[in-house]
């Protein structure tokens, strides 16, 4: 059965890969971004995936662009919540913008993203719903307070939202990645992302196809048992109870 699929900031790094694993296991996919026009085409013309601009952190525009996906590919059976981004500061320096700009992409829009798409998969039985949250999230971070809050509270939605989704064949869960080489990490100052791999013990940072796999392990009809997990893959980074 064709499975038909939205991959939230899918065009680029974690979320690209992951929208090419999808449409290689042979689902309808489409992949939403925010602003990189260039990027989106230049992804669209390689993979051939749909793809749709819309800010996740604005309920209305989740709501239309879901809308919108759903009349060209149908109902949505999968959503990955992967769009997210950071604007690390000290939290003594931390603006409320920075604070309300990672909690609204990172968090919120778990909430508003999924919210569309909820109802439909109640009615038909079957749902998978997989939050990108990060290894910052399970452990905290110096410099992302912001960040580290709302990957951490996408754990707590997942761990409820799954109980609540079980009966009607819907699974939700977490995949947490440690540092992968994209365009996010590449942010990072140089020393501090050569202190962050000393302390990866599989010695290197990760690849988006390696959380991509993750996803698509998870996307399966065949996961129907798996719900309300948190798989990490962080080269060992840290290891959670
Ligand atoms: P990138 O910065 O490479 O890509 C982010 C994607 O999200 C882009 O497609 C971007 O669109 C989209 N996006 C950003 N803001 C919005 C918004 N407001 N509305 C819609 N789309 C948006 O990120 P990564 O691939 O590195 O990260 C993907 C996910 O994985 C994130 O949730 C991140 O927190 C998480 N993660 C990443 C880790 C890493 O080491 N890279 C580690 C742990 C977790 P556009 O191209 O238009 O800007």
């Amino acid at each position: 059965m064709i499975r038909n699929a939205i991959v939230t900031g899918g065009t680029r790094g974690i979320g690209r890969a992951i929208s090419i694993a999808l449409k290689e296991k042979g689902c309808d996919v489409s992949a939403t971004y925010a602003g990189n026009d260039e990027i989106a085409a230049q992804f669209k013309d390689e993979t051939g995936i749909d793809v749709y601009k819309w800010d996740v952190g604005d309920y209305d525009a989740c709501e239309a662009g879901v809308a919108e996906v759903e009349a060209m590919q149908g109902p949505t059976d999968i959503l990955v919540n992967n769009a997210g981004i950071i604007r690390d500061a000290f939290f003594h320096k931390m603006t409320r913008e920075q604070w309300r700009d990672v909690i609204r992409t990172d968090f919120d829009s778990v909430f508003y993203m999924t919210h569309q798409v909820y109802p439909g998969m109640r009615e038909r039985g079957f749902g998978r719903i997989i939050n990108i949250s990060s290894v910052n999230g399970q452990k905290g971070q110096i410099g992302q307070v912001n960040y580290s809050a709302a990957k951490a509270g996408k754990i707590g939605f997942t761990r409820a939202l799954a109980q609540e989704g079980a009966r009607k064949g819907i699974t939700v869960n977490v995949v947490a990645p440690g540092y992968i080489e994209t365009d996010m990490v590449a942010k990072v100052d140089d020393k501090v992302l050569q202190s962050i791999v000393a302390q990866i013990p599989v010695g290197r940072l990760g690849k988006a196809e390696e959380i991509a796999d993750c996803v698509a392990f998870l996307a399966d009809d065949k996961a129907g048992f798996i719900t309300g997990a948190v798989l990490t893959a962080n080269g060992g980074q840290y290891i959670a109870a």
